[in-house]
Parts: C-alpha cells; sequence; structure tokens
C-alpha cells in the first residue's frame, strides 16, 4: 500500500512510529505536511497539490492532526476523502471529536456513562448550572482545550463563579464537570483499533496536581481493565465514528465514565507503558479495512 501520513513534523514519535511500522510489513510511507497541502475544490477531479507538483494517488491516509489546525486539517482530509484515499479516522468523526461538548452529547444520547456535566453562556445562569453539576469541587473546561490546558478544579462554590465569570467574560466556551475526586488523580487510557481495546495505561497525575495528562507531569502504567471498561471504550470510539482512537475513563463509584476520546492518540506514552508495538497494529487495521473509496461519508457531511 501507499499510505500517507499527515503530520506537521516527521520527526514527532508517533510520525516516526507510523512510517516504520509500515515499511516494515512492506508498505510505502510518506509524510505529508498538513498545512502544505493546497488545493482546488472546483475540479470534479478531485486532487491535492503539494510543493508545487500534485500529490500521486494513496490508498489510506493516516491523520495526525493537531487541535491547533483542525479546521484547515479536516479540509485537507476531506479532499483525501474525495479522491478515493481511505483515512484511517474520517474527517467529519475527527471533527466531531474536536469539540468536548458535542462529543459527549453524542454519547450521552447513547446511554455511555458521563460526569455530569453543564454548559451555559450567559453569567446570569451560573448560579443554577454549579447548582446542576452537585456545587462544589467542580471541574470547569474550555470545550477546545487540550493536554489539560484550560482544565481547572475549582474546590469552592466561590472560586467556581469567579471562574466561570471570567471565562465567560472572554466569550469562551466552556464546560462545567462533576469532580470525580475518588478517580485519585487517575485515568486510563484506552486505545482502541477497529473493535478492540488493544492496549491501555492508567495516568497518575503528579502529586499536588488533579490533572493526569502526561503533558503535565504525569505519569504512566500498564493497567488491567475490566470487560465492562474494555466494552465502553470499543462503544465510545464506535458512537463518534473513530476507527482509532484513545478513550479516556475515569474510574468513577458508579463505574467508569468517559471524559474524553481523542481521534489522533499519541503513540509514545502508550508503547512505552505497555511494551506493544501500537504502531503496528494500525498499519495492520488498514492492510485489512483500507479499500478504495470505502469511506462512509466519502467526505460529506
Ligand atoms: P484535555 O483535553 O485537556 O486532556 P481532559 O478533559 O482530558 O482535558 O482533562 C484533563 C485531565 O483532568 C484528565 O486527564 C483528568 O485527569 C482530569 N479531569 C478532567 N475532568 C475531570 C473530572 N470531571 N473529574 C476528575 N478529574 C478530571
Ligand atoms: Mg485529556
Amino acid at each position: 500500500m501507499r499510505i500517507a501520513i499527515l503530520s506537521r513534523n516527521r520527526k514527532l514519535y508517533s510520525t516516526r512510529r507510523l512510517v516504520e511500522a509500515a515499511e516494515q510489513r512492506g508498505h510505502e510511507a510518506r509524510v505529508v505536511d498538513t498545512l502544505g497541502c493546497y488545493m482546488s475544490i472546483a475540479s470534479h477531479r478531485p486532487t491535492i497539490h503539494y510543493r508545487g507538483k500534485q500529490l500521486e494517488p494513496f490508498d489510506a491516509v493516516i491523520p495526525r492532526i493537531g487541535a491547533s489546525i483542525t479546521f484547515y486539517g479536516t479540509a485537507v482530509l476531506r479532499q483525501f476523502e474525495m479522491m478515493g484515499t481511505f483515512p484511517l479516522n474520517e474527517s467529519v468523526a475527527v471533527n466531531r471529536s474536536r469539540d468536548k461538548l458535542r462529543s459527549l452529547q453524542l454519547l450521552s444520547r447513547r446511554g455511555i456513562g458521563l460526569p455530569v456535566t453543564g454548559f451555559a453562556r450567559q453569567l446570569g445562569d451560573i448560579g443554577d448550572l454549579i447548582e446542576m453539576v452537585g456545587g462544589a469541587p467542580l471541574v470547569v473546561k474550555l470545550l477546545e482545550g487540550t493536554q489539560g490546558i484550560g482544565v481547572v478544579l475549582c474546590e469552592t462554590r466561590k472560586a467556581a463563579e469567579s471562574v466561570l465569570e471570567a471565562f465567560m467574560g472572554l466569550n469562551v466556551s466552556i464546560m462545567v464537570q462533576e469532580y470525580i475526586k475518588e478517580a485519585g488523580g487517575a485515568d486510563i487510557r484506552c486505545f482502541v483499533i477497529g473493535d478492540k481495546v488493544v492496549a491501555a495505561m492508567k495516568r497518575q497525575a503528579k502529586p499536588g496536581e488533579f490533572r493526569s495528562n502526561l503533558h503535565r507531569g504525569g505519569t504512566a502504567e500498564l493497567i488491567r481493565i475490566t470487560p465492562q471498561e474494555r466494552s465502553v471504550a470499543v462503544r465510545a470510539a464506535k458512537i463518534m465514528g473513530l476507527n482509532v482512537a484513545g478513550v479516556d475513563l475515569l474510574r468513577a463509584n458508579h463505574g467508569p465514565v468517559v471524559m474524553e476520546v481523542n481521534s489522533s492518540p499519541g503513540l509514545e506514552g502508550i508503547e512505552s507503558a505497555t511494551g506493544k508495538d501500537v504502531a503496528a497494529m494500525i498499519i495492520g487495521f488498514l492492510e485489512k479495512n483500507a479499500r478504495e473509496g470505502k469511506t462512509r461519508t466519502r467526505g460529506s457531511g
């Protein structure tokens, strides 16, 4: 197969590993800088141009689209889909997953356990919103934050009010969430490929911190997950329409709750914590599933 890896930087661990795994399995892999792609969309035969030349067709494309370039990145991915290239994850699903609120709404509609979550737009509704999620302590999140930035734990009602007022004053979109204290600063990253959790790790926040993100100094270790956790993770990925996803769970008293579903999950943390060759499993998924034009949406919707 000819596989394109849409990534801004070929030196990133995940990008390097995907190239390596593809080549080891006898494929041709090319890293294509997402922002270097440009295209004419008027033509009835869609193409992508790159560094002055038209890109030769690929059999599959692996999107590794950073949160800061979601808009352009998913447009490029859509163009690949219009050309019939099989995407590891479809542009529509990647877009969905980037909006935390939209994702949670989709998951709740299908009965997936979630932390109690609310959102509002007007200052006057803050008091009631705080009540709705059960009062302080609570977590306030920017809807488009990532790597733990924009996630704030408010221990008291007063603190929650000030934080909410500040964010609303800045006109940024936020949501308010029940704080799952019993998770003890840990979450579980389930790496889903197709209909399986192929690897799982527990991430523990550093002392004095509640966010377990590795970027915030968290540490990762191998963990055994329960059949219920396994099934929740696989269902969540499926509902989002993602073939490959990092599904993050919190262990709440009443069972696993989904915190977020990531469409470009990093490979470094999970491969080093579990010793598994996740990159090879991703390429294996493409070998089984990549067929020309076999995308659910073909870039529409
Ligand atoms: P990001 O997209 O920035 O990673 P998350 O929603 O994943 O945002 O939150 C970052 C971290 O904060 C999580 O990995 C988790 O450790 C902690 N966290 C987030 N929401 C909650 C919550 N409702 N209760 C307890 N901890 C939480
Ligand atoms: Mg997260």
